[in-house]
């Protein structure tokens, strides 16, 4: 029975392509990986989140270069929103830190440490990352919470679904926690998964967290509620937001603006607007279209 289980855990801390979900990860689950441990790979315990990234650069493809010398520090607790044009390299920045690509020059660094010394399964552990597209498993809803993590306490699940503010709507199901979701049991609707995702990552506790925002439109007070949960998840993580709505954004200590030319503005909401660069561009196409 927990075969399957302890299959998604292994490969949660150790596969990588992770942006287009986990999806495709259990579909590749026996290939070789391409990133791999280094020989003396060092295996950490808790980080603290002081990153940097030092002249990084990085294409998918090697004659199309993304990143060209990309320098970034990000303190230990601080929440940076990258914000900027479609296509512009903030998903692949991300991508980089939990290594689901490796850069091509350049390095980055956590805590003094080069990620490519450190090994894959104690670098993603100190990473929790919400998508967009919440990966559900078919399995109870306390499977899915713990999401492989075996040694996790019931207090535990309980607890962290009570900070993501999912305790009620679990008490209400047919089944509680042993209540089957996925394809064949009970359908979530888009804000209870969302709330999932942020469940998983309070019982994850990881001290950096990547937050890919939803483009997908959920109702008003969800999205607001939402929005606080991870307020609320976030503090005391160094948090990297991919960030698709100015309104969340102003909440971040500092707003990175990337563009295909790379950084091209840096600092607070306010910082920025006064600024009178690409950031007041966009913030005001935005309030135009809402
Ligand atoms: P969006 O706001 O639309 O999510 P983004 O700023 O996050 O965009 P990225 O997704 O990082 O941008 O994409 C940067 C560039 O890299 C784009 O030109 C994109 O087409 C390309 N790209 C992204 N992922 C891959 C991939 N897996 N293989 C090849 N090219 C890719």
């Amino acid at each position: 029975f927990f075969k399957p289980i302890e299959k998604i855990n292994a490969v949660i801390e150790s596969y990588p392509k992770g942006f287009a979900g986990f999806k495709r990860y259990l579909e590749v689950i026996d290939t070789e990986p391409d990133i791999q441990d280094a020989k003396d790979a060092k295996a950490v315990d808790e980080l603290r989140g002081d990153i940097r990234f030092n002249h990084v650069q990085f294409g998918y493809e090697a004659d199309r270069p993304i990143l060209r010398d990309l320098n970034l520090t990000v303190k230990p607790g601080e929440t940076i929103a990258f914000v900027g044009p479609s296509g512009a390299g903030k998903t692949t920045i991300c991508s980089l830190l939990p290594r689901f690509y490796d850069v091509t020059g350049g390095s980055i660094t956590i805590d003094g440490n080069d990620i490519r010394q450190l090994t894959l399964k104690s670098l993603r552990k100190n990473i929790g990352i919400v998508q967009q597209d919440v990966f559900l498993f078919a399995g109870t809803i306390r499977q899915n919470i713990a999401y492989g993590d075996l040694k996790a306490t019931d207090e535990q699940i309980w607890d962290a679904a009570r900070r993501a503010s999912l305790e009620e709507t679990i008490r209400q199901m047919p089944e509680g926690m042993d209540t089957i979701i996925g394809e064949r049991g009970v359908k979530l609707s888009g804000g209870q998964k969302q709330r999932l995702a942020i469940a998983r990552m309070f019982l994850k506790n990881p001290p950096i967290l990547i937050l890919d925002e939803a483009t997908s439109a959920l109702d008003t007070a969800t999205e607001a509620a939402i929005q606080q949960s991870l307020a609320e998840l976030s503090t005391g993580r160094t948090t990297l937001v991919i960030a698709h709505r100015l309104a969340t954004i102003k909440n971040a200590d500092r707003i990175v603006v990337v563009t295909e030319a790379g950084i091209v503005e840096e600092g607070s909401h306010q910082e920025l607007l006064a600024n009178d660069g690409l950031y007041r561009k966009l913030h005001e196409a935005q309030y135009q279209m809402a």
